[in-house]
């Protein structure tokens, strides 16, 4: 039987015993684990190793965390490889700029090590941001029915009405289930220049979708600080 390819994953870490606590997490789950020290060895790292992902804390001696994500983001090299935010408690201001500069998602300190392994299953099993190109996908969660094709949502099998912005609010989270989203990203992905729509206070938006929604209101999750995000399907 042919050996599966280890996914390999760097950690930008400079604290030793919580470096160590995802070493050996994610060496158990069957990773390959890389470990930089500070933002420059981790950045050159990221370059030499071809890694499958990236857990880079915030807080860095040299360069700091958000500039190692901008600088990965930012490099045709580095890319795509999703990067996942390790921060503490109080940064969710820096969580805001990191999802906005491409981080794909953030994990808050202290985190259980089952929380780490999930987060890091789930980054790399979603794969890139989905274009929405206005398809036919009919997404299913218990008894919530969002269908693309037929611009339509059922709540137990009872046809709701949403309004236009409503419905692709909904349905561009449901297609990222686990992804948070911060509002200037939801403006821009789903209100974007449309000038029909008058209210662009996102959060207006989700309050009518939440009500719409009924019994699945809390299938859209509020992320104090930072934005919302579709919860996500093991959770
Ligand atoms: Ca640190």
């Amino acid at each position: 039987m042919a050996a599966v390819k280890k996914e390999k994953i760097l950690v930008i870490e400079d604290e030793a015993d919580i470096l160590e606590v995802m070493e050996y997490n994610l060496t158990r789950e069957g990773f390959k684990v890389v470990a930089a020290r500070d933002g420059e060895e981790g950045l050159e790292k990221a370059k030499k190793e071809a890694p499958d992902l990236v857990l880079l804390d915030l807080m860095l001696p040299t360069i700091d965390g958000l500039e190692v994500c901008r600088q990965l983001k930012g490099d045709a090299v580095t890319r795509s490889i999703p990067v996942i935010m390790v921060t503490a408690k109080g940064e969710e201001s820096d969580i805001v700029l990191g999802l906005g500069i491409g981080a794909d998602d953030y994990i808050a300190k202290p985190f259980s090590p089952k929380e780490l392994v999930a987060r890091v299953k789930a980054v790399l099993r979603r794969g890139p941001l989905k274009e929405d190109r206005g398809g036919s996908e009919r997404i299913v969660r218990g008894g919530l029915v969002v269908d693309a094709g037929r611009h339509e949502v059922l709540v137990d099998d009872k046809a709701v009405v949403f309004t236009a912005t409503e419905f692709r609010l909904l349905h561009f989270l449901a297609r990222h289930p686990g992804r948070v989203f911060t509002r200037d990203h939801l403006l821009s992905r789903v209100i974007g220049e449309d000038a029909f729509v008058i209210d662009r206070n996102i959060d207006v938006h989700v309050r009518a979708l939440r009500r719409k929604l009924g019994p699945y209101r809390d299938l859209i999750e509020t992320i104090r600080g930072v934005g919302y995000r579709f919860k996500y399907e093991n959770e």
